[in-house]
């Protein structure tokens, strides 16, 4: 049995901002040497570039850290210091490392839009980090004054406080509005509905990773570095500042 992923419900319109639940109860379903698999999570698996969460478990009379959550082949695997005692669980996603990622991610999206609108460069790679993140962009060749620009555009949408929406829709129809933006490529052609982050009318990407709710969350992006790395591909790694 699949493993419910609370962060990905919108479309069932119960939670209204469902990327933004700390906490939840879940039954174990299975158990390995030192791990769970629970019937729904809140908690993030590593993938898409965005690193997993942490956090606790609490059952009655004890609790343990979840130090790491993986997912192969679909099943989401919760690593933890201590087995739960229990078969019913309440967990407790760190919140302060979630947000962190939620806050990088959204500006990796914002980052990949403008540049691709602006420059007409596609994003090669990402990898998002708690306190720093980069992005790969291909053809890309910016000076100083374009990454600059990067800097301004990224900052602008967040100053106008964009609105940040989750919805899904038809693979067809992402294809088509996409163009290069993003490579639809790596998701499995069985998948015929696509999770959309839309970002004001700024950005338009599938993905599965948690997001913000307004741009104005993000802070400040500040780019910290530009590296080339051959093949008409810049690497950039910037952090966020409070707004
Ligand atoms: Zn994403």
């Amino acid at each position: 049995m699949a493993t419910r992923v609370l962060y990905m419900e919108e479309r069932r319109g119960q939670n209204p901002d469902p990327c933004y639940l700390r906490e939840f109860d879940a039954k174990v379903v299975d158990r390995g040497p030192d791990f769970v698999v629970l019937d729904q999570t809140a908690f993030y698996a590593e993938g898409g570039g965005q690193p997993d969460d942490t956090g606790m478990f609490r059952w009655t009379g004890g609790e343990s850290r979840v130090l790491r959550v993986t997912k192969d082949k679909g099943v989401i695997r919760h690593h933890v210091d201590r087995m739960p005692a229990a078969d019913e669980v309440h967990g407790v996603v760190d919140w302060d490392r979630r947000y962190k990622h939620m806050r990088m991610h959204t500006s990796q999206h914002l980052m990949s839009g403008l540049v691709f609108r602006i420059f007409g460069a596609r994003t090669v790679g990402n990898q998002i980090h708690t306190d720093y993140s980069r992005v790969d962009f291909q053809p890309a060749s910016f000076g100083p004054e374009e990454i600059k620009r990067i800097e301004d555009a990224c900052n602008q949408v967040i100053a106008d406080g964009q609105d940040v929406r989750i919805f899904e829709e038809d693979r067809v129809v992402v294809q088509n509005k996409i163009e290069d933006r993003a490579l639809l490529d790596l998701i499995p052609a069985s998948v015929r509905r696509l999770r959309i982050i839309q970002i004001g009318e700024t950005d338009y990407c599938p993905c599965g990773g948690t997001h913000l709710k307004n741009a104005s969350e993000i802070g400040k992006v500040h780019i910290l570095e530009k590296r080339s790395k051959g093949r008409e591909t810049d690497r950039i790694i910037y952090e966020l500042l409070p707004a």
